[in-house]
């Protein structure tokens, strides 16, 4: 299965065909029908579900408690929902997904992730925001693809206008911890105010939460009285 799945995302499917293999076969393995998902049965459960005893509140392995350091400082955050953890198949689909080449996982994504969460738990759904200069260089957000599918039912939840962000980082991946919470220090700004408000933050993958965690500070800010983050995937430590 893994050789076949590897050999696919290194052809590079074209967006049309991956659409028909979507339709007719497993994504992964391609040799049995896909279900739901797109996903055969057997791929399905071969992900890498986020199924382990967890911190409720930053989503790390835990004994399903506060974990200590979520108690030592506590992150702005109330909860994390992940569906994954960061491991093989499910890195090299969302690299996929980032980089353009399947884009169909956005759907794939934000149906399974809204199996996870409860809507009706939140006021408001606010995507990562993306800078404008990085949008226009990736054509797209991909957490906001990801959230209009779990707001599909409910489409006033999703709101893509109170929040933005003013500052174009470099890239957070492979920086230590202290330096992206430096790098991301103020890179958000909250236009409405949000008294009140429970939201949830859709975001692809969550590492050490600093994006995430100064997001939720700025929601805070602005009055909202909760906030969770829904991802797709958590980066587990080694
Ligand atoms: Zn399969
Ligand atoms: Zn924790």
């Amino acid at each position: 299965m893994r050789l076949k799945f590897k050999q696919l995302l290194h052809n590079g499917v074209s967006a049309k065909l991956f659409d028909r293999l979507l339709k007719q076969r497993c994504l992964l393995c391609t040799t049995d029908e896909g279900g739901e998902f797109g996903l055969c049965d057997a791929c399905y459960k071969d992900l890498p579900w986020h199924t382990a005893p967890q911190c409720p509140q930053c989503g790390l392995s835990s004994n399903g408690l506060v974990c200590g350091s979520c108690l030592h400082s506590p992150p702005d955050f109330d909860a994390t929902h992940s569906l994954f953890t960061y491991d093989f198949p499910l890195d090299v689909m969302m690299q996929r997904y980032k980089y353009g080449s399947m884009l169909n996982l956005g759907h794939i994504f934000g149906k399974m992730l809204s199996n996870k969460t409860n809507l009706a738990n939140v006021d408001l759904v606010i995507a990562m925001p993306m800078h404008p200069a990085r949008l226009k260089e990736r054509g797209f957000n991909q957490a906001l693809e990801i959230a209009k599918i779990i707001t599909n039912n409910n489409p006033e939840k999703l709101d893509y206008l109170s929040v933005q962000r003013q500052k174009l980082t470099p890239p957070q991946a492979n920086l230590p911890l202290k330096e992206r919470v430096r790098n991301i220090k103020g890179a958000f700004t909250a236009s409405n105010h949000l008294n009140g408000k429970r939201i949830a933050i859709i975001d692809d993958v969550m590492t050490t939460g600093a994006s995430l965690n100064e997001l939720a500070k700025t929601l805070k800010q602005a009055g909202a009285s909760h906030v969770e983050c829904w991802v797709v995937a958590r980066t587990l430590p080694k």
